[in-house]
């Protein structure tokens, strides 16, 4: 491991990619559910807790329970789990919850504030909507079944 040049992976291979700097650029299946989807590693990076700092992300944004009045509302995931709006976070460091927060969740807050002619005038929301939509999907999905 160890080239900075991104390189076909086989999904099937359950390969990681690792970059020259450490940084996992490819998780393979097996150390994606590990460390992502049963564990508490960062799930954009794969940071792990106490490396790096975290402040873990709300799977719904903020501004969207502030202006729905959803803090104290609860929530009935896919995986059976139920719990408040406001404590449905998944593991994430700090680094990336802002990377997330500039490129996907603050244009989009934008557009959707700004009504329909935001929208209408808004040349890059297909790119942006697609990927909050797809954020959005995983971390619904990410979260392991209950051990109950
Ligand atoms: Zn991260």
């Amino acid at each position: 491991m160890g080239s900075g040049e991104p390189r076909h992976v086989d999904p099937r291979s359950n390969a990681t990619v690792i970059d020259q700097n450490g940084k996992v650029i490819y998780f393979g299946l097996e150390r994606f559910v590990r460390d992502i989807c049963l564990g508490d590693c960062c799930f954009v990076c794969g940071a792990r807790p106490g490396n790096v700092p975290f402040n873990d992300e709300h799977v719904i944004p903020r501004w969207i329970l502030r202006r729905y009045n959803l803090f104290d509302r609860m929530i009935n995931l896919p995986n059976g789990t139920s719990l408040r709006y406001d404590r449905y976070t998944v593991p994430c460091c700090e680094a990336c919850n802002t990377l997330i927060g500039r490129m996907i969740e603050e244009p989009i807050r934008q557009i959707v504030e700004g009504g329909f002619d935001s929208v209408r005038h808004t040349r890059t929301l297909d790119r942006r909507a697609a990927g909050w939509t797809c954020w959005f999907m995983y971390s619904w999905h990410a979260l392991p079944a209950p051990s109950s």
